[in-house]
């Protein structure tokens, strides 16, 4: 399976890494020729801000568009906020998922924490009915899920902080920052089963 992972800003090469231990083979996308022959595509956390500036610049921002429509992509964190398609204010989007999502909901780099998640569709990939370790580095919360979007996580607020629409997957953590690879698996899947809407 060819996963890629937008290369422009951010933590790229922890999901790579933790991809390429699970078997897929990864390709750090940075033009839109590098989204060729992927089965999915991840947007790692990062700053926002930057990863819409560099992808406007890069040319990538309708073939990104495009790719998305037909074919499974995930944001953390930053990546989130790239998918959404409300954030309250002006920045580059890509504008795919139908969720409103607050910048840095949480606070500064000071009130980054980890708390421990039920994440029920994580039972689809592994039986052990473990809570996942999620890690927040000056997240997103995402305030409004519309349309067919579907919660996987909330805190124990109710913040949302994981959601799937169709072939698409935001979480506001990290995953790729622990040792636990159950959301990836999950993506694999859903990268793997092409016409499952
Ligand atoms: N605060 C960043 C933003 O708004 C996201 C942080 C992250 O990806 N860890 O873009």
């Amino acid at each position: 399976m060819n996963i890629g992972v937008l290369a422009l800003q951010g933590d790229f090469l922890e999901h790579q890494k933790m991809l390429e231990r699970l078997g897929a083979r990864v390709i750090q996308v940075r033009l839109p020729q590098h989204l060729q022959d992927l089965d999915g595509l991840i947007i790692p956390g990062g700053e926002s801000t930057t990863i819409g500036k560099l992808a406007v610049e890069f040319g990538l921002m309708e073939p990104l568009r495009a790719f998305a429509h037909d074919h499974a992509v995930w944001g953390t964190c930053a990546g989130a906020i790239f998918l959404a398609r409300d954030i309250g204010r002006d920045q580059p989007l890509l504008g795919v998922m139908d969720i409103t999502v607050e910048r840095n909901a949480f606070g500064r780099q000071v009130d980054s924490f980890a708390t421990d998640l039920d994440v029920s569709v994580l039972k689809e990939v592994d039986s052990t009915d473990r809570p996942f370790r999620a890690v927040f580095i000056r997240a997103p919360r995402i305030t409004k899920a519309n349309g067919t979007t579907r919660t996987l996580a909330t805190l124990s607020d109710g913040t949302i902080v994981a959601v799937r629409q169709n072939r698409w997957l935001a979480t506001s953590f990290h995953p790729e920052l622990t040792g636990d690879d159950r959301f990836h698996r999950y993506f694999m899947e859903m990268a793997q089963s092409k016409h499952a809407r």
